[in-house]
């Protein structure tokens, strides 16, 4: 018997032939990178898209985080941040010389819980770095009240928060600076590819230089820092991309509400909440396995598997189980709670109805 292996995300692709008029012109006028005529017309169109006023493309989210906590200034100090997100979070931290503090989840929404943060600033602390993990907001307004209140650079991993509006206006235009991930496996890719937002021409002329190797002209180069540029054939495809951007989304509302109402009502399974957004992008499909459920959440795993349903236990585990962040430990139960139980169930675009169904009856059927 064969059955197509189902994984927990699939990239959106456009239609090849659409790609290649842009292949034509970056082979024609030669311009492969440095910010080329895809690369600014990309900043521009996500600009209008999104509703911020600048944005500055990367090659990755992860060197967009590193940049975006030297282009604050940070060179030395704590920076509270979440254990329970993707190690490109507390890894950008550390490659800055900064500390990271990890500070406890409110388990209702996956978010850094803004009390411990509050409770958790020492005279060392520079920033906070929260993530809105699934791209459910955090609390923005409490943790800007205070980021104010003790003069902290506030900076938001927003890789999975990519079209998400709250109050009236993009969720990325909250914070000193949100940092994107274009990356395959999110909502909107350009194969590999990230970007910082921020909110003055003078700190994106500043983050420009920074993702350029520091250079200011031909002369002079003030920072030490990285080459995070985007070139033209990543430019091109987000181009392409953000022309379906709105069906992708509509198309991920579906699958999330056919979830929803088809795992309601299972005793010991909680599909995360997502709160009433302007606009939602739906990113991920958690949901989170406990008892009187029969399976416990690897058992439940390992039974999607053999079916060829490959869900992902993410994020599982927390930062402050790792090794490598041995001399960064501390207590988090919430959020060591929800990484023990939780599981990420398919979804993307391209994923029928009729998988999703069995999905559904795959984890009803103990
Ligand atoms: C994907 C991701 C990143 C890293 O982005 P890349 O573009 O893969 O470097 C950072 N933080 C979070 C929360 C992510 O999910």
């Amino acid at each position: 018997m064969s059955q197509e292996s189902i994984y927990v995300t699939q990239p959106v692709l456009p239609e090849l032939a659409e790609f290649i008029p842009y292949l034509e012109q970056i082979w024609k006028n030669k311009i492969l990178t440095n910010c080329g005529p895809l690369h600014q017309q990309l900043e521009k169109e996500l600009c209008e898209y999104l509703g911020v006023d600048y944005i500055s493309l990367f090659n990755n989210g992860t060197i967009a985080l590193v940049t975006a906590l030297q282009a604050l200034g940070l060179e030395q100090g704590e920076v509270i941040t979440t254990p329970y997100t993707f190690v490109a979070t507390a890894h950008s931290i550390v490659w800055n010389k900064l500390t990271p503090v990890f500070v406890d989840i409110d388990p209702q929404t996956s978010n850094i819980d803004p009390v411990k943060v509050e409770q958790a600033i020492t005279d060392k602390t520079v920033a906070i770095l929260p993530v809105h993990c699934y791209g459910i907001p955090c609390d923005v307004e409490v943790l800007q009240n205070i980021a104010t209140k003790h003069n902290l650079k506030l900076i938001y991993d927003a890789a999975h928060a990519f079209g998400v509006r709250y109050q009236g206006q993009s969720l990325l235009n909250y914070g000193d600076l949100s940092v994107m991930s274009f990356h395959a496996t999110k909502v909107f890719n350009t194969f590999e590819g990230g970007a910082i937002v921020c909110h003055s021409v003078e700190m994106k002329q500043r983050i420009d230089r920074l993702k350029n190797f520091g250079i200011v002209n031909e002369s002079i180069i003030d920072d030490i820092s990285l080459n995070g540029k985007l070139s033209e054939v990543h430019a091109a495809l987000g181009l392409l991309q953000l022309k379906s951007i709105d069906s992708t989304l509509l198309a991920r509302k579906k699958i999330d509400e056919m979830y929803r109402n088809g795992l309601a009502g299972i005793s010991g399974i909680y599909c995360i909440k997502r709160p009433s957004l302007e606009k939602d992008n739906y990113s991920y499909f958690p949901i989170v396995i406990s008892k009187p459920y029969p399976l416990r959440r690897d058992e439940l795993f390992e039974k999607l598997k053999l079916n060829g349903i490959f869900a992902r236990k993410y994020f599982y585990p927390i930062m402050t189980d790792l090794a490598i962040y041995k001399e960064y430990q501390s207590d988090t139960p919430e959020a060591k709670l929800l990484s023990e139980g939780v599981l990420c169930l398919p979804l993307y675009p391209n994923l029928s109805l009729d998988s999703v169904q069995k999905i559904i009856d795959l984890i009803k059927d103990n």
